[in-house]
């Protein structure tokens, strides 16, 4: 530990097997896991079809290089455009590296307008990564504090407020993109309106401007269709990826459409790691689990099922302020700051995060049971009522 940087408040538990929804300690305690590694693990834990295709992948390639033709990439890249109708991807390891390959995008876009200065608008409560660039594009000051100079060209606006952006659009005239999650997860489970969302790819086609989708937490599945702004039936230029895509294994990828497309040519950017043969068929095998196994369906009815059960169980606790969400990506927002929950929720068996200092966050894997959300709900419902009975 003590030659680790000291970039986490870690807890103090290490864990050394999981299965599906379930996670054991070193100590042998087992916890129902109702996080999955922040959206990560989409298939649960050791899930053997994976487990299979990562091991076979192992005993042929792992790595290559991107200076030859990858087949599993060409293959994860033709799956994902026909899943989300969008036209081209880039490869890369982290959601914060699809946010600068879309953040450059809308730069290259924005010179080729003529704009010599473009600006991207982004989000309040917006979170877009750690690297420079996307922290300056996310609405956190406290993670911004003590490192700037940060970034310039990002403008921020209120989420949900299609009319601040186009005022903004009235006198900045450097405007090139818009950026924005349509579920905001750091940011506390904040959706986006489906009117916003239609308003937002009305004005960009308008004004000519790059709509940015950062579905790196919200996409793969987990609302209940395969990205989050499928909801609207809108179609972004530019969507990134990372988090669920490779059910645990890292990787990334920034998807172009319409006048993103096309605009990287040789030398414009790469990574040296994205889109190995390694993590690509981790996301073409996640991917194809999550269809044989209808788990997209099988998300918006378990996670429907956990927000009734949750309110039917707190129904006349004071202290719950909303419990929303969409699919198995879910918020309960208290009236106060709650994050000491994580530690009472380890002791009860549940693994949980609390974002925004007042939501309690829920990513469950999209292959948890009915029983096991019942299971959840029960645990986190006791959870929260002595929580909230504490004064
Ligand atoms: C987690 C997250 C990121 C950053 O992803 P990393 O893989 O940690 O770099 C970016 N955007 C959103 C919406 C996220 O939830």
């Amino acid at each position: 530990m003590s030659h680790l940087m000291n970039t986490y408040g870690r807890l103090p538990v290490a864990f050394s097997h999981g299965d599906g929804s379930w996670l054991t300690d070193t100590d042998g305690k087992v916890y129902l896991d109702a996080l999955s590694g922040i959206a990560v693990n989409t298939l649960g834990h050791n899930h053997p079809t994976l487990v299979a295709a990562i091991s076979a992948q192992a005993g042929r390639i792992l790595h290559a290089s991107n200076l030859y033709r990858i087949p599993e990439q060409e293959q994860l890249a033709d799956k994902l455009a026909a899943l989300s109708g969008m036209d081209e991807v880039f490869f890369c390891n982290s959601g914060c590296e699809a946010n600068e390959a879309a953040i450059k995008l809308a730069r290259l876009y924005g010179h080729q307008q003529g704009v010599d200065s473009p600006a991207t608008i982004v989000m309040e409560k917006a979170f877009h990564g750690r690297t420079m660039a996307t922290l300056s594009a996310t609405g956190n000051r406290k993670a911004q504090a003590g490192f700037e100079p940060l970034v310039s060209g990002f403008v921020r606006v209120p989420y949900n407020n299609l009319e601040a952006i186009r005022t903004l659009a009235r006198y900045n005239k450097n405007v090139v993109a818009v950026m924005l999650e349509i579920v905001q997860g750091e940011g506390g489970i904040n959706i986006a309106d489906i009117d916003f969302q239609r308003g937002l790819r009305a004005l960009c086609d308008d004004r000519g401007w790059l709509l940015i989708c950062d579905e790196v937490q919200c996409g793969m599945g987990r609302t209940g269709t395969w990205f989050a702004f499928q909801h609207a039936g809108i179609r972004p230029d530019v969507v990134t990826l990372a988090k669920g895509l490779g059910g645990g294994v890292p990787i990334g990828a920034c998807l172009a459409a319409g006048q993103a497309k096309g605009l990287f040519k040789p030398g414009n950017h790469g990574s040296t790691f994205g889109g190995n043969p390694l993590a690509t068929t981790a996301a073409l095998t996640t991917i194809e689990v999550i269809e044989n196994d209808r788990l997209i369906e099988h998300a918006l009815i378990v996670g429907a099922s956990i927000r009734e059960g949750l309110a039917q169980a707190l129904a006349g606790c004071a202290g719950i302020v909303e419990i929303r969400g969409q699919g198995l990506m879910i918020g309960i927002e208290l009236d106060r700051e709650c994050g000491e929950l994580v530690t009472r929720g380890l002791t009860a068996g549940l693994l949980i995060n609390v974002t925004a200092e007042k939501v309690v966050r829920l990513l469950p894997a999209l292959t948890l049971g009915a029983d096991e959300a019942q299971e959840l709900v029960s645990r986190l419902a006791r959870l929260l009522r002595d929580f909230l009975a504490v004064p």
